[in-house]
């Protein structure tokens, strides 16, 4: 039996095409279903629904044979004892820096002030700043971040922003790029060594729906 972790919400969403087409459709509709653990069309492959910041680390001790992961999300777990050999370009947005309209974030920086910047990808935003010389307090939040410069928070955030909605619709915008992000097929090594002959079809056939 091959388990694949994956999450609800946007990466199921984009995911369920692709499954589709690898014959992998899931048998209950996740965000319907109270299961953890459902059966897909393939006899040999289950799915289990975890949190998307749980993926990796299912994968990782080998909970999960394979699963789909953001790259924010592998940044900020490390991606220790995971195989990542495909992008599946999918639940693509873009990690930014994000001040209210009327922050002058440029001179800020310049005159090398202290930014607190609020955030839940903490290990990203470290290595954003430290990488530019920039001081910041760091404040580790789990959600709702935007409404952090709103209530005199912090100055800025670090985020996710595909649209562009909730930052306008929060009076608030990008002052920095950090990176495009998109989702990860991402595979326990020791899984592939010792289910190669079920687990590379698999793989394959994620490369190809991938690649359309
Ligand atoms: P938007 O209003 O379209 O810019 O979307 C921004 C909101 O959606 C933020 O709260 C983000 O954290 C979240 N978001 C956007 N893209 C993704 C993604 N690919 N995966 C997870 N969350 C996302």
């Amino acid at each position: 039996m091959i388990t694949l972790a994956l999450s609800k919400g946007r990466i199921f969403d984009e995911s369920a095409p692709l499954l589709a087409a690898i014959g992998l459709s899931l048998a209950e509709d996740p965000g319907k279903t109270r299961k953890l653990i459902v059966a897909t069309k393939n006899p040999g492959v289950r799915v289990i629904i975890v949190r998307a910041t749980d993926v990796p680390t299912y994968v990782q001790y080998g909970a999960a044979d394979l699963g789909i992961a953001g790259s924010d999300v592998l940044a900020e777990h490390g991606g220790v004892g995971l195989y990542q050999p495909l992008d599946l370009a999918i639940a693509k947005c873009r990690m930014v820096v994000a001040a209210p309209e009327g922050f002058d974030y440029e001179s800020a920086v310049k005159q090398g002030a202290r930014l607190r910047v609020a955030t839940k990808y903490i290990g990203t935003a470290r290595e954003h700043f430290a990488a530019k010389g920039v001081h910041v307090d760091l404040i580790h939040l789990y959600g709702s971040m935007e409404l952090a410069p709103l209530v005199g928070l912090a100055d800025a955030i670090v985020d996710l922003v595909d649209t562009g909605n909730t930052l306008r619709a929060n009076k608030l915008k990008v002052v920095e790029e950090i990176e495009p992000i998109s989702s990860r097929l991402i595979v326990n090594p020791a899984s592939l060594k010792l289910k190669r002959s079920a687990l590379g079809p698999v793989i394959d056939a994620f490369g190809k729906a991938a690649r359309g």
